[in-house]
């Protein structure tokens, strides 16, 4: 459970550390991104918006031109003797009736006192009265001398919004003698028309207003002649009035934010102003925006699902090593190589761990061979023997021939140790364990059993042949004399022989053998002695 957990945990992390970087990384690329271009887009839309509010203005800088040269053309041919005559007058503004599809307030003479003197079309007793509503503007006209443009007033003729175009009129010798004046309805179709039917995407609108914050022309007609946007109300209205050309964002009476140009115009003192609702102008950002942001979700989720699927990659070759070795430490006796195809460091951390195991293995053997070999003699001890006789009794049972063990033991060696020494006793051990090593067959196994005795396990022995193998053993041993301290010793040992067809206990047939050894050191030494067989 742990271990899979573990394993869980590093595919997990690296998944979450490399899906975080990532994250972070598409996250700031997509806000750097973005808000370079917004802002270049946000530029881009206002400076457009500006571009456009300069071509309107100028169209209506042109259209207020041919306006005035219109009137100011006929205005040419006013006599000074209209200012005389009412009827004169009459019939020559009636003559250019055809001027009212653009002044279509009226057009009208006014006399050097302000005075109405004429005008088309014709209503009936005004004539005499006198202009104060346009008073200064038409003083302002004869001080110029030149053709101009009012303020938008409300018309006392027909109590509309209206500007007036007026003309100064004077003599043959330059006397000023009046005015022709054309008057145009802000709130009727013509004008209106001609200006507000310009078009600002679907849902952005114009305007025009005057420097004394009186509104000229506007989609929602009942703020005409209003002057309601009060100072500082709206920064770039204020600014605009200024003298500021250019755009900006701004918040319009109604709360909608929006993007405002303004533009002064240049026949006369108003300014054209575009409001285009930033909600309509930014669509397109959003849209992108909304594009990136879910082209960004897509390819982090794909990443992450990339980058999980790479780890299982690289950590299924590490779990694989991990679940072969512990294979291996659960069956230690078996160790088996590692096998890992990822061509990559675990199979190199594969094949590291695979030569090091190999050298532990080779340790291992060396040190388990030490482990049965007695380090006196070199030949195999008790333990080796343990170990390897049911192999031999097992060759024997297959064979269906009996198994021989026989114990040798030196005779009186204590005397030896006695009078040479223990260390010459040890060489005394070493030379014997070498005429015995003459002696076996190769598939007998000998061993040092203790101290000074010895034992040799006899497969496929018969009784005969076992009492053979130990009579020749006793007989060379006694034939051949040992060489210690430059002085001949001459051995004998006893010899006790158990055979038996089948050996199921070791510990018993051994104790068997002892005691046949016993026998023949009782019965007077350097002989051999077998106990009748048990089994047979
Ligand atoms: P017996 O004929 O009854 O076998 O007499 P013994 O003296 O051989 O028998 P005992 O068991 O009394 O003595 C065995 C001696 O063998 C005692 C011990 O000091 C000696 N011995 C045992 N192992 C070693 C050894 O590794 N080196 C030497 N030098 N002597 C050993
Ligand atoms: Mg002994
Ligand atoms: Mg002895």
């Amino acid at each position: 459970m742990e271990r899979d957990d573990m394993r869980l945990n590093i595919q997990n992390k690296i998944t979450l550390y490399i899906s975080g970087i990532l994250i972070i990384i598409f996250a700031l690329s997509l806000w750097g991104f973005l808000s370079y271009s917004i802002g270049l887009a946000r530029e881009n839309i206002e400076k457009q918006q500006f571009a456009m509010t300069e071509l309107i203005a100028s169209s209506i800088d042109d259209k207020l031109g041919s306006y005035l040269a219109a009137i100011a053309e006929v205005g040419q041919e006013v006599k000074p003797d209209y200012f005389g005559n009412h009827e004169k007058a009459q019939a020559f503004l009636d003559e250019h009736r055809s001027l009212l599809s653009i002044f279509d307030n009226g057009m009208f003479l006014f006399d050097a006192d302000y005075t109405l003197v004429a005008e088309t079309p014709y209503i009936e007793g005004r004539r005499g009265i006198k202009s104060d509503r346009l008073l200064l503007f038409l003083k302002n006209v004869q001080k110029n001398d030149f053709p101009d443009i009012s303020n938008p007033y409300l018309s006392k003729k027909s109590d509309v919004p209206a500007i007036a175009m007026a003309v100064p009129i004077n003599d043959r010798n330059g006397r000023f003698i009046g005015f022709l004046i054309g008057s145009i309805y802000l709130t009727r179709d013509y004008f209106f028309e001609e200006v507000m039917g310009q078009k600002i995407g679907n849902n952005g609108y114009l305007y025009l207003f005057s420097t004394d914050r009186t509104m000229i022309l506007h989609p929602d007609k009942k703020r005409i002649l209003k002057q309601d946007v009060p100072l500082g109300a709206n920064k770039l209205y204020d600014e605009a009035i200024e003298g500021f050309e250019g755009s900006g964002e701004t918040i319009n009476s109604l709360g909608v934010p929006q993007i405002a140009s303004f533009k002064r115009l240049r026949t006369v003192d108003w300014i054209l102003a575009t409001a285009y609702p930033q909600d309509e102008a930014y669509s397109p950002i959003r849209r992108m925006r909304t594009s990136l942001l879910f082209a960004a979700v897509l390819i982090t989720l794909l990443s992450i699902v990339l980058v999980w699927l790479l780890t299982r990659k690289i950590t299924t070759s590490l779990n694989s090593f991990t679940e072969q070795v512990r294979n291996i430490s659960e069956h230690p006796d078996v160790i088996s190589e590692i096998h890992i195809d990822s061509n990559d460091e675990v199979t190199l951390l594969a094949s590291t761990f695979n030569s090091l195991m190999h050298k532990l293995t080779l340790t291992r053997n060396t040190l388990e061979k030490l482990t049965r070999i007695d380090h006196l003699t070199g030949l195999f001890n008790r333990r080796h023997l343990e170990l390897e006789a049911p192999k031999l009794i097992s060759l024997s049972k297959r064979k269906n021939a009996s198994t021989a063990v026989v114990l040798i033991d030196i005779d009186h060696f204590k005397n030896i140790n006695d009078t040479v020494g223990h260390e010459a006793g040890d060489t005394v051990l070493v030379d014997l364990s070498h005429i015995l090593q003459n002696v076996v067959r190769p598939y007998d196994l000998l061993v040092r059993y203790g101290g000074e005795e010895f034992l040799v396990l006899l497969p496929l022995s018969s009784s005969q042949e076992a009492m053979e193998f130990a009579e020749r053993i006793r007989s060379t041993i006694q034939g051949t004399p040992i060489s210690v301290n430059h002085e001949e010793l001459s051995l004998t040992v006893s010899i006790g022989v158990y055979v038996a067809e089948q050996i199921h206990n070791l510990q018993e047939a051994i104790a068997y053998a002892d005691d046949a050894l016993y026998k023949a050191k009782n019965n007077g030494r350097n002989q051999v002695c077998q106990l009748p067989e048990i089994n047979a």
